[in-house]
């Protein structure tokens, strides 16, 4: 798929205000610091359709972004982050958990993973709960450029193996770099086969 529009179409906390339901809808979601600003950049060749920022959990809002005038790209708020109140981390849950389990046009949901670190609990649990809510996922193991491809790999293995203790098999994922565009053609050519579908 080649990215020839990309608009900012609004921004919401509640997801009953997010925009008409008839497209095709993929959202993109992580620990905050994951690099998802920077992959959404990334994906829409836009480099500053998602704000890149140096504060984790700034944004939180679902932000969505017509993509081809076809389909909907939405940047959820990150998750994880340390200097936010319990408030507003309860918030962050009720807002985000409503909008995945009750968008009806979600078609997939991106879980990006740190593929430098080793599996995080707060994204194992995530996985969870969208696995056992029948939510469509895949993940993408970002900042692969700071690993050796040797590295890559192990680090995907070992979080193949701790996931596989709880699944039956391995989720469809991608290997990501928003530095070198390492995995941008086949997480867009996966979007274009569901939109498609
Ligand atoms: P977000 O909080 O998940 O939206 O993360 P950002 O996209 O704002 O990225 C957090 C930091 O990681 C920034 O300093 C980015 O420049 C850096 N970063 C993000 N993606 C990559 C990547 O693929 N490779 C490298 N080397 N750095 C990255």
């Amino acid at each position: 798929m080649i990215i020839k529009t990309a608009e900012f179409i609004c921004s919401n906390t509640d997801f009953k205000k997010c925009p008409n339901t008839e497209i095709s809808e993929f959202a993109f979601i992580g620990r905050s610091n994951v690099g998802k600003s920077s992959l959404i950049n990334m994906l829409s060749k836009n480099k500053k359709l998602a704000k890149i920022s140096a504060k984790p959990g700034k944004t939180q809002l679902i932000n969505h972004f017509l993509i081809n005038k076809e389909w909907y790209l939405v940047d959820l708020p990150g998750y994880g982050w340390a200097k936010v109140s319990k408030t507003k981390k309860e918030k962050w849950g009720d807002m985000t958990k409503d909008y995945l389990l009750y968008r009806p046009n979600l078609d997939c949901v991106f879980v990006l993973v740190d593929s430098r670190l080793e599996p995080q609990r707060i994204d194992l649990d995530f996985i969870s709960w969208i696995g056992q809510n029948g939510i469509p996922f895949a993940i993408i193991f970002t900042k692969c450029d700071k690993l050796s491809k040797s590295k890559v790999q192990s680090s995907v293995a070992l979080f193949k193996r701790t996931l596989l203790k709880d699944w039956e098999e391995m989720p469809q994922y991608f290997v990501s770099s928003s530095a070198d565009g390492t995995g941008g053609k086949e997480i867009l050519q996966f979007i274009e086969e569901v939109v498609n579908s």
